[in-house]
């Protein structure tokens, strides 16, 4: 048996996904760039996908640039647009919850000099969008605010983030990389910068996108053949990009994830398994955080894994390097209840019966 709930780290790939992928490797494995029919028939998988993600987040074609994933999405999008707007002052805004793709952009930032503000969150894991007011200045050029987080599923008001940009001349970018195809659009699409990533989607890893929207001062970070504008040099990851217009293709059932969430939550909730951040249904449809009072979170995951279910403590990306989650403390877990915390995370491929059969088995061995 194989119950896979960890899908914020990363998802199985959809058979139309591995289809395209196949039929890209075997026969459309030209380079985009060349002027022959090969190269016509990759650059067109390369159009096509920007053209469908464009759409999806309402924004223009010419808006899309494709990267190695979200890493580089947001390193490009932070220390590109602070380094290009530097002249216009030197502070800048993010949240204690980010992903360390963008804090650790933002600690470098505050070595060379830059003034960070690091926005707290409330115990349901959003933040307040009076601190974002009171922490903007005429000096402030650059703000970026995770659109959900990847260890509670909390959804941030970023559309709202963006109607101040009528009062303070700053560049709002997010991470949008657990929002997309999760969450509507419109809560996040005002973003001027906006990063996705294929393997949260089902489709492949190593291939991302960064949403540049027109008449955003953004320096390039890599620099070489000039292809997608100047702006991202390297050959087109033409597989990856072929991933990702199949993945964003699919049509995703948000409805069914939101169900199997309620379903978990409902199914664990008690004196000893506390939900975190689930907001009254409002939090993305895919996490679920549990604290499992008293128990540590390791030892629960391998016990789950044993009987073939995979999860994770706090997030995959930094169960090594921050030790304890920076995430589960903003929020104000103490110590003691942030080890015995589990992320359970929903994909497309999950079914009622995997929720049922994983409150059985944790019932069964009394964690
Ligand atoms: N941001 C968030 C919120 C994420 O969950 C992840 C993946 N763990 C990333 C950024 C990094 O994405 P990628 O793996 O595509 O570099």
């Amino acid at each position: 048996m194989e119950i896979y709930l960890d899908n914020a780290a990363t998802t199985k790939p959809l058979e139309s996904v591995i289809e395209i992928t196949n039929q890209i490797m075997k026969e459309n494995y030209g380079n985009p760039s060349s002027l022959h029919m090969m190269g016509i028939n990759a650059e067109k998988i390369v159009r096509d996908a920007k053209k469908i993600i464009a759409n999806k987040l309402n924004v223009n074609e010419n808006e899309v640039y494709f990267t190695s994933g979200a890493t580089e999405s947001n390193n490009t999008a932070i220390f590109g647009s602070v380094y290009a707007n530097k002249r216009k002052g030197n502070h800048i805004i993010t949240t204690e919850i980010e992903h360390p793709s963008v804090l650790e952009c933002f600690s470098k930032l505050e070595k060379e000099g830059f003034d960070v503000t690091y926005l707290s969150v409330n115990k349901e894991g959003i933040i307040d969008i009076e601190e974002v007011k009171n922490a903007l200045t005429e000096k402030t050029i650059f703000v970026s605010i995770m659109a959900v987080n990847n260890e509670l599923g909390s959804i941030n008001p970023i559309n709202e983030v963006a109607k101040l940009k009528k009062n303070y001349d700053f560049i709002l970018h997010t991470d949008a990389v657990q929002a997309f195809k999760k969450i509507p659009e419109n809560i996040y699409c005002n973003a001027d910068l906006i990063s996705i990533s294929g393997h949260k989607i089902h489709a492949l890893k190593g291939v991302g996108a960064l949403i540049v929207k027109k008449g955003i001062k953004i320096n390039p970070l890599i620099c070489g053949g000039g292809q997608q504008n100047n702006f991202r040099s390297g050959t087109e990851n033409v597989i990856g990009i072929g991933s990702l217009l199949k993945a964003v293709e699919n049509n995703n059932d948000t409805k069914k994830l939101m169900e199997l969430k309620t379903r978990l939550k409902e199914g664990l909730e008690s004196d000893k398994i506390k939900i975190n951040c689930y907001n009254n249904g409002n939090s993305a449809p895919h996490i679920l955080s549990a604290t499992f009072v008293g128990k540590r979170g390791e030892v629960i995951l391998h016990s789950l894994e044993a009987e073939g279910i995979y999860v994770s403590t706090g997030s995959a990306c930094h169960s090594n390097k921050f030790g304890e989650s920076h995430v589960l403390k903003a929020i104000g877990l103490p110590k003691d209840e942030i080890g015995a915390t589990i992320r359970f995370s929903f994909g497309e491929f999950n079914t009622i019966e995997d929720i049922d059969k994983t409150i059985e088995i944790i019932k069964k061995l009394k964690i």
